[in-house]
């Protein structure tokens, strides 16, 4: 399982993601981004410090 938790990425989002798909969860992560954090250009730095936060755990 991939575990992301936003609030790693952007301090104070409880938000947490879980997806045996990887790219599946990143889908799910950039929805959220854009939907709550307003972010909508996901930028080399953005991509590179949510995917630093990444766990996986089987
Ligand atoms: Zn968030």
């Amino acid at each position: 399982m991939f575990k992301l938790a936003c609030g790693d990425v952007m301090p104070g989002c409880a938000a947490r993601f879980e997806n045996s798909d990887r790219a599946a969860m990143m889908a799910a992560v950039v929805a959220h981004a854009g939907a709550d954090h307003g972010i909508t250009d996901f930028t080399p730095e953005i991509v590179s410090a949510v995917e630093s936060k990444i766990l996986f755990a089987a």
